[in-house]
This record gives C-alpha cells, structure tokens and sequence, in this order.
C-alpha cells in the first residue's frame, strides 16, 4: 500500500492550508475522479467563494468528510470510487418549503397563467384539504416531495406547517415535518386562519399562545407572512417575539408582494432569514447589509406567478448575504429543483454561476444557521452531489437538464 500521499496530507506534518483535513483512516472511502470539486472554502482551491478545485478527490469516513484536496494527493485508503470525471458539488440546502400539505392548485396555477392575478388567500384551499388529510397522507406527500428534492440534488430541507391553521393541525404538521427533517418550521402565522377571518386579533393570540405551546416542542424555528392580506408589521412583531420566548428562533417571509416592515423587523429581532425580498427600499438592502439575517431568494415563486424577479446583484453588491431555495409549495412555487432555481436566479436575477451556486449551498446553510453543511472539507457532513458534467457552471448552462447523477447523505449514496 503506498502510504506516501497520506503522509504528506497528515495534519500533524504541515501547517499549510489543508492541514485542515483530518487524518485519514484507511477503512475510509476516496471518491477520486472529479473534474471540478466546489469545497466552498476560499482557502481552497482558485481561493474563490468556491473554493473550486480541479482534478480533485474527497475521503469519507462514516458520516463525515475527512480530506479534500488534488486527486495525485489522494491518502491511501481500501475503498476507492471513481468518479469519471463529474463535478461534485456540496449537497444543495434548501432552506424554504412547504410540504405538509394535501390537495392539488392546478386549476389556480392554470387560471393564474391565464391572466388573474397572485393573492395571499389561495391558500385556504390548501388549508381544507390539509385538515381534512390523514395524518399517513401528509406523510407520505412530505417523503414523495423530499425523495423528489433528494434525486435532484438536495440532502438538506427545511420545511414549514401552516396549512393547518388550528392548535391541533398545526401541532400535526409540525410532528410529521420532524419525521423527515430536524429544520422544522413553526408558521401558524400563513394567513389568518378562516376561522377568524372576523377578528385577526383572536387568531394572533391563539398563534402566540396556545398554538404556540402546542408547536414549540416540535420545532426549531418561528416564521410568518408578514404581508398585505396576511399579517402586519405589529403582528409579526408579536408573534416573533413570543416564538423567541419560547426558544424559536425567528425567520420571515418578508416583502414578497409589496413594500412593508418585514425585512428590517427580520434584522432587527435577529432572523436567520428574510425570505423573498422581492420589493426592497435602499433601507431594507443597508439593514440587511449591516445585521446577521440572510436574504433568501425565491425565484420559483416569481416564475409560478409571473411576478418581478428580485434584485439578487442590488443585494451582492450591497454586501448582503444571499441564499436561493424553492419555496416548494402548491400554490405559488410547485418546484422541488434547486437547480432550476439556480438557472432563473442566472438568467434573470443578476447572479453568476458562482454565485447562485454558492447560494444554494453555502447561502442555504448560513440562512439556517448551520456550518456542518452547504461546503466540502474536512469536519463537514458527507453530503455530496454530482454534475453529469465536468463543471457546475453547466447548472446554469444546461437549464432543464437533470445533470444530478448521484446523491451522497450523510457518508451514504442515496441516490444515482
Ligand atoms: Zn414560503
């Protein structure tokens, strides 16, 4: 066994930038091969955002990456896999869905497409449908969407309640969303439940009291619609507040439709996440620029509604944190595919390849507030994604192709 390549790459022997890597046992797993490996580590690699390196390998051990660097380098281990010259890339990290849901909104998407316009309300359809779902029927819906998600690249989801609308409905969604993934969000605040469509104010105190006593245990996060037709600046205001209190910590869907307090009140309470920021004062942009909330971008939801995209190079250039998801839902965005979002997000929002890649992965991480994920070295979660293709620029370049080939989760193929 040639143990030369390990020696040179042993932590203990260098002080060079990949010292960074672990020491590698030789029961682990080098996938060799790759054309072009995103770390997104800058001290990798071009020094790039990315942190690209070409003719490159990756060493798994368990559940965990444990050297990254150039293929001749590779430290020697028992199981090898070539990987034929593909990209691999860092699982994506899709930090904004909605999958617990039941019932169908072709027919508005259909209506929508043919000249009416996008409000808040459709979903109430959902809502209906939702509670009147078994619980083995939400489930399964969550599994068939995240296994969707899994083929075409995506090993880390969020995912939200919010079509339940009552202590008990939301409770469940929240239950089963934690079957299937540990970023579960908490978001009784959707729209005004139709229950209380005569007096918002009752819906607000159920949604900061006993609904949330009911959720919390079940979740990690806090969200709402702070919206025109959904929920005001005060509003949101108060059922942040009292998500916090009870050890949520806040996200927000935030200048989606119009203008409105979202964004500087996501800033100001310390989300993780503004999510949508499709209509943004110079105010928002400096706000979100100067705290630690990522702006998450959602091209999907413009694409489904024909809607103005959002500005994605106002907010790169300004400094801001940018991460793009799907907003995966039946009404406003029924996709699961980061890498179409990716594409929209380069076409259409001013982002380069890089960037939106970067985005998806490392963007999605931070608006989740993880470092375990969304990046390739040493300490990280052994997600990996590969490209049918010898760069991830063909994301963008190929759009509509599915170039997803295979799926690692975890240290485990799972897909391809
Ligand atoms: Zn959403």
């Amino acid at each position: 066994m040639n143990t030369g390549p390990a020696a040179t790459n042993n932590p203990a022997a260098s002080s060079a930038p990949r010292s960074a890597n672990s020491a590698v046992a030789t029961t682990a797993t080098a996938i060799v091969n790759i054309a072009s490996l995103v770390t997104n580590d800058p001290s990798l690699g071009d020094g790039s955002p990315l942190g690209l390196i070409q003719d490159a390998a990756v060493v798994v051990d368990g559940d965990r990456v444990v050297w990254v660097g150039e293929s001749s380098r590779t430290p020697a281990t028992d199981n090898r896999v070539d990987a034929g010259g593909r990209a691999v890339i860092p699982g994506f990290v899709d930090s904004h869905s909605h999958l617990v849901f039941a019932g169908d909104r072709t027919a508005e998407f259909n209506a929508r497409m043919s000249g009416q316009a996008y409000a808040a309300g459709g979903i109430r359809t959902t809502v209906a449908a939702t509670r009147a779902a078994s619980d083995e029927a939400l489930s399964a819906n969550v599994a068939r969407f995240m296994r969707e998600a899994l083929r075409q690249g995506t090993t880390t989801f969020e995912t939200k309640s919010g079509y339940g609308l009552t202590v008990e409905d939301e409770a469940r969604a929240l239950r089963i969303a934690a079957e299937h993934t540990d970023e579960v969000t908490y978001l009784g605040a959707h729209i005004v439940s139709p229950d209380y469509a005569d007096d918002p104010a009752a819906y607000v105190e159920l949604v900061t009291g006993e609904m949330l006593d009911a959720c919390a245990p079940h979740a990690r996060w806090v969200d709402v619609f702070c919206e025109k037709g959904a929920f005001d600046g005060d509003q949101a205001r108060a059922i942040l507040t009292a998500g916090k209190a009870k050890g949520l910590h806040p996200r927000v869907h935030a200048n989606q439709l119009t203008y409105g307090p979202g964004v500087q009140l996501a800033v100001e309470l310390d989300a993780a996440s503004a999510d949508h920021c499709t209509h943004l004062t110079d105010a928002d942009v400096d706000a979100l620029a100067s705290g630690n909330t990522v702006a998450t971008l959602l091209p999907g939801a413009e694409f489904s509604t024909r809607a103005q995209w959002p500005d994605a190079r106002r907010l790169l250039d300004a400094g801001v944190t940018v991460a793009l998801s799907t907003d995966c839902n039946p009404g406003s965005s029924f996709t699961s595919s980061v890498p179409f979002c990716i594409a929209l997000a380069v076409r259409d929002m001013g982002m380069t390849p890089d960037e939106a890649l970067w985005s998806a992965t490392a963007g999605g991480a931070a608006a989740l507030r993880r470092t375990d994920i969304g990046r390739l070295t040493a300490g990280a979660r052994a997600d990996l994604t590969f490209l049918d293709a010898p760069s991830p620029v063909h994301l963008a370049y190929r759009p509509g192709v599915p170039l997803v080939s295979e799926v690692w989760r975890a240290g485990a193929r799972v897909a391809g």
